[in-house]
């Protein structure tokens, strides 16, 4: 149908072990999520229900989609990824019909993290959308975030925003979005590990990582990610003039450090 356009349903190859740094997150989604949810039979004598979803918080590009991805991979349960933005948009008129879809189609394949970015479009005064249709797109939602309908047995949802007081108070209830993550930019050992999981199938020869990392000060997971295609780039282009194969170096990690501005000087 119509909404099938809007999502894909995914198997995630990633696990946690790939997130670089983000030690406290680990630990946070462990204690309140995974933890829970490898254990039925604490859960049944302390009488806690796996309901509500996490609300992960911060900075573009600091890896809220990657860490969702890889929840799902530690599970291993299908990937569903849709930006709320893009719901808005084009499922103008029918969001009701296709967001009631979408979550069947997560319970079809429960196991199912469903990954709702851009949550704050819903509280946006800024959007097209009139705010009354708005305010049926969010009343839906809820109802579905509620189970009413079907139940949302195996449906772990997490969403994300980049703006939490622009979230809609009634999602932040509890048994919705009920648990909040800030995931903030990489430190430098964070840097340094990200640096490494993007240069892992790469071929590289003298790279100091802890010397990278000291260099990208303000850099997000995103920018390391480009900054290790920038450097590949490098040495792939020598590579075709030469004929010879030139392996990722330290100055052609540098020279794509220079050339990237780094993206989370503001928070
Ligand atoms: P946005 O708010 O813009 O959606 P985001 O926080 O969801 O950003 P991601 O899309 O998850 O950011 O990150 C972009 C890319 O950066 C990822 O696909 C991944 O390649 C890389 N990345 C980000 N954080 C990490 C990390 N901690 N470890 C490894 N790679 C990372």
């Amino acid at each position: 149908g119509h909404a099938d356009r809007a999502f894909d349903v995914e198997r995630s190859t990633v696990t946690l072990a790939d997130v670089g740094g983000m030690a406290e997150v680990k630990k946070r989604l462990e204690v309140s999520f995974l933890g829970p949810l490898r254990n039925p039979k604490l859960r049944s004598l302390f009488g806690k229900s796996l309901r509500g979803g996490l609300l992960l918080y911060g900075p573009p590009g600091c890896g809220k989609t990657f860490l969702a991805r890889a929840v799902a991979g530690e599970m291993g349960a299908a990937f569903v990824s849709l930006s709320i933005t893009d719901v808005l948009n084009m499922w103008v008129g029918s969001s009701e019909r296709n967001l009631h879809d979408l979550f069947e189609s997560a319970r079809g394949h429960a196991p199912c993290v469903l990954f709702l970015d851009e949550i704050d479009a819903l509280g946006h005064k800024r959007s097209q959308l009139h705010s009354s249709a708005m305010r049926t797109v969010v009343n839906q939602l809820l109802t579905e975030l509620d189970g009413v309908q079907g139940g949302n047995d195996g449906v772990f949802v997490l969403a994300a925003t980049n703006a939490p007081w622009d979230v809609d108070a009634a999602l932040r209830r509890p048994g919705r979005l009920d648990r909040t993550v800030l995931v903030l930019p990489p430190d430098r050992p964070a840097r340094a590990s990200i640096v490494e999981f993007h240069l892992r199938d790469r071929p590289v020869a003298g790279v100091d990582l802890d010397a990278v990392a000291a260099a990208t000060d303000n850099f997000s997971g995103a920018d390391l990610a480009h900054l290790c295609e920038t450097a590949a780039e490098f040495a792939m282009r020598d590579s075709i003039a030469t004929g010879e194969i030139r392996m990722i170096n330290q100055a052609d990690m540098l020279a794509a450090a220079a050339e990237i501005r780094p993206s989370t000087d503001a928070w």
